[in-house]
């Protein structure tokens, strides 16, 4: 399909930390504008305290940066991951330091939170993270069990609710065609990663958004060290335009939603990237430039 605006879009959840310089090329490449990177756990458990904080540090400074070399606006969100809350000695100096980075400029949200196996624990470390989004005042990034996921998606919602925290302030993440109704009735944001082979898949979400509308709906890719698809976002945007998906919805899926859920921070804008001055990867952070000896571009192009 041919349009003369190219489309532009947000990938709302993607751990681009784990990414290469090539994937942050390609988005750039496919019209991604901006990503939002959740604080999340790194496929084997941290063991100190420290760790976190240094995790922390990094994605709102040099990962900041290093999307910004390559033409993506780069924003975070910061939690407690439901799946090392169960080390509950981090979990209390983890919790601890929330504070100091939920502050930091382009912070907006707290999260990706909640439930992985819904253990005591895990509630514990929801409820005292939701408390403290009502302290700061930050939209919440939920991310819903892969397992007894209808069941963990409405007891998510329960424990919310019971907070006092309103639901559109509140993505509910890793949705499917079991969770979605309910997600969308009780007034959350209903989020889709879309996943290149198995789960959600971009065939799948078509239907969905067929079937349920634009409406508080967004997909991201949840990219991250497994296998995952950093371009399922505007790979799933052409799809939906091919089956008939006009041109506005799709938009209101793979932009617009995203921008309005987390822009509720305060922190991520559209003027960022409209009036955003271009590349120079002659930039440095604390010194230290993405180069290693290659030759910068700026704008466009490459100086020599
Ligand atoms: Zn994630």
């Amino acid at each position: 399909m041919k349009r003369k605006e190219p489309m532009r879009f947000i990938d709302p959840h993607i751990h681009c930390i784990s990414r290469t310089t090539d994937d942050y090329e390609a988005l750039a490449a496919a019209g991604v504008v901006a990503v939002i990177e959740p604080a999340f756990w790194q496929g084997q458990p941290r063991t100190e305290a420290g760790s976190f904080k240094d995790y922390f540090a990094m994605l709102v400074g040099w990962e900041r940066f290093r999307a910004s070399q390559f033409g993506i606006r780069h924003y975070c969100a910061i939690g407690l991951n439901s799946k090392e809350a169960n080390n509950p000695k981090l979990a209390e100096a983890v919790i601890d330091m929330l504070p100091l980075f939920l502050g930091k400029e382009g912070v907006v949200a707290l999260g990706e939170i909640g439930y992985d196996d819904q253990t005591e624990i895990e509630d514990k470390y929801f409820r005292v993270q939701l408390e403290l989004a009502k302290e700061v005042d930050l939209p919440v990034m939920v991310h819903t069990p892969h397992r007894d996921k209808k069941q963990g998606t409405t007891r998510s919602m329960d424990v919310i609710e019971e907070h006092g925290i309103a639901p559109g302030r509140v993505v509910i993440d890793h949705n499917n065609e079991e969770t979605v109704q309910e997600v969308l009735d009780r007034g959350f944001w209903a989020a889709f990663t879309i996943y290149p082979k198995t789960k959600m898949g971009n065939e799948r979400m078509v239907e969905v958004v067929k079937k349920f509308g634009t409406e508080r709906i967004i997909v991201d890719s949840s990219a991250d060290w497994g296998v995952s698809d950093p371009l399922a976002v505007p790979k799933t945007a052409r799809l939906m335009l091919e089956r008939g998906i006009t041109p506005k919805d799709v938009e209101t899926v793979t932009y617009s939603n995203a921008l309005a859920a987390y822009g509720q921070s305060g922190q991520i804008k559209e003027e960022h990237w409209a009036d955003a001055p271009g590349i120079d990867q002659r930039d440095l952070f604390a010194g230290n430039s993405v180069l290693r000896g290659q030759d910068p571009r700026v704008g466009g192009g490459i100086i020599e």
